[in-house]
């Protein structure tokens, strides 16, 4: 926990600016946050971006698990990456706030093809968990057991660390490859309808390998949730 002092002292070195208005005093001020409403993404295919509709293609599917996908925003939305660093790697915790609130904003506009039994995560690596001090996609599926009012479960674990995500370029990374990453917690019971939740969704190898073992084990539909979307 950072201390009171500690958090002072912080924003004494580093005074922080809106990310919108510019403003000194708040990573996002109070009149960006009541009107922050970023443009969701058009429906289309997770993994080819085929447009018009969030379910994973017929082509797609020949080769991957995860029925579809609602991202919130496009990982092109400037503030959203902004917002996303200080939080990922600063450790920023007023960004959740500005996320949570956003997305309840938001709320009218996701729709889901089906309706879950719980929302799960893509859980990161126990030693880079301690290190930032919390899992974004937990989180991320927090919030959403809240929004779409669903239990949170916690069903696979890492078993190996990998290169964070943003720093592996997308063309260099392909479905399958992180098949050997997950596992599923022993003697778990796997729903049939499940909402995998992460921060960010880009080539989709790391969201489709949690998808495969879900899947694997029962799981009818796994459909993603993720705040930004690449590509
Ligand atoms: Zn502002
Ligand atoms: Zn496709």
């Amino acid at each position: 926990m950072e201390s009171r002092f500690g958090h002072l002292a912080i924003e004494a070195l580093f005074p922080r600016f809106c990310v919108s208005c510019k403003r000194e005093g708040f990573l996002m001020c109070q009149t960006c946050l009541d009107y922050w409403t970023p443009v969701s993404p058009q429906a289309s295919c997770a993994f080819c971006g085929e447009r018009g509709s969030s379910w994973t293609c017929d082509t797609c599917r020949k080769d991957v698990y995860l029925d579809g996908l609602t991202p919130f925003v496009s990982y092109g939305n400037p503030l959203f990456r902004e917002l996303l660093f200080s939080w990922k790697y600063h450790a920023d915790s007023s960004v959740q706030e500005i996320f949570l609130r956003s997305l309840r904003r938001a709320l009218p506009s996701f729709s889901f093809p089906v309706s879950f039994s719980c929302a799960t995560y893509v859980p990161l690596h126990r030693s880079r968990e301690r290190f930032r001090g919390f899992d974004q996609a937990f989180k991320v599926a927090q919030w959403a057991g809240e929004l779409f009012d669903l239990p949170v479960e916690t069903l696979a674990y890492r078993t190996q660390r990998t290169v964070a995500q943003a720093r592996t370029k997308q063309e260099e990374r392909h479905v399958g490859e992180m098949d050997h990453v997950f596992r599923l917690i022993d003697g778990i019971h796997v729903p049939e309808q499940i909402l995998l939740c992460d921060d960010v969704f880009t080539s989709g190898s790391t969201m489709d390998a949690v998808a495969r073992l879900l899947k694997q084990q029962g799981a009818k539909t796994v459909w993603g949730f993720v705040l930004a979307k690449g590509g």
